[in-house]
């Protein structure tokens, strides 16, 4: 997991731990590369830019040159940067309502119908919750067939209308469903495309509306880098979600979409997918992602 940009970023800190004495330009030299592995992990120059100046203001303030270790004491202020700059603090999903209702969103091979068997495992055996995953792709018998072997591998049971093309009445069937068999929580996967496009934008805030939902989920490729920064924006537009998940982390050597997102849509990553199986999920926690990143 961004295996290139923990590389760079330990090359950068090289110039530093490897002086005696460090100057101002092994510092400005150190950030500039700092810079440059943010760039390559595709994280958007703005966005590079301002931390690294913040980075260079607090390493000023705190005298960073006069200091016993200046390189230990740098990569500090990039790791506290990088939690930051991935949302700070740990946040986690509201499981208020009676049932909750969560709503899975997101482009079509995003990964929203696998997270959904994966939530629903989480809940299941970590929160001990009764959960009814709903198929609500009224376009691809495919997407409600997949969810059913997701529900059966997890032990959750999936409500689906093969007859109906209407995803509104669907869900709000499937909430009527969930109270009378003594479900507390409802996942609903939503039918995606393969680009943002103004119909299913228009559906899924249908959905939306009518069921409203404690948790509204935004599922994205955290391979996809800046493109996933850009759907994020184009889906919060819409729905003002509630929290991303980021998916097939595992197979991420570069890690922009992660640093990303959080200053984009000012929403916070909620869980990661690290694989395919039901299990490979997990809570998105900024300053281990941080210690993660800089080894
Ligand atoms: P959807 O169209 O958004 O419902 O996407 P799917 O759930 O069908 O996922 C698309 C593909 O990505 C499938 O082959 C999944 O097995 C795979 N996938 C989903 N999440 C992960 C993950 O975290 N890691 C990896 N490696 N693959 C994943």
């Amino acid at each position: 997991m961004f295996n290139n940009l923990s590389d760079k970023l330990d090359k950068a800190f090289h110039v530093l731990k490897g002086h005696g004495k460090i100057t101002e330009v092994n510092v400005a030299e150190t950030l500039k590369e700092v810079r440059r592995a943010l760039l390559d992990a595709d994280v958007n120059f703005k966005i590079a830019k301002n931390f690294t100046n913040t980075v260079k203001e607090k390493a000023i303030g705190q005298d960073v040159l006069t200091t016993l270790n200046p390189g230990q004491l740098m990569v500090k202020l990039v790791k506290d940067e990088l939690t930051t700059l991935m949302g700070g603090e740990t946040v986690g999903i509201n499981l208020s309502g009676t049932p909750t209702v969560i709503l899975m969103s997101g482009l079509q091979g995003s990964g929203k119908t696998t997270f959904s068997g994966k939530l629903a495992n989480y809940l299941k055996t970590k929160k001990t919750k009764q959960v009814l995953l709903v198929g609500c792709d009224v376009y691809r018998p495919a997407a409600i067939n997949q969810l059913k072997v997701v529900g059966e591998q997890v032990g959750v049971e999936v409500y689906a209308e093969e007859e109906n093309k209407n995803p509104v009445e669907i869900s709000l069937n499937a909430i009527k469903h969930a109270k009378a068999t003594g479900k507390n929580v409802v996942i609903i996967d939503t039918a995606g495309r393969l680009a943002v496009d103004a119909e299913m934008m228009t559906e899924i805030s249908n959905i939306h509306k009518a069921v409203n939902p404690q948790e509204t989920l935004f599922v994205v490729d955290s391979m996809t880098g800046q493109d996933a920064v850009n759907t994020a924006k184009a889906f919060n537009d819409i729905l003002n979600f509630d929290g991303v998940i980021l998916t097939k982390l595992d197979g991420d050597t570069r890690g922009g979409a992660a640093l990303s997102i959080k200053s984009v849509v000012n929403k916070p990553i909620k869980f990661i997918g690290t694989g395919e199986k039901m299990e490979a999920i997990d809570v998105f926690h900024p300053d281990r992602m941080a210690d993660r990143i800089l080894g």
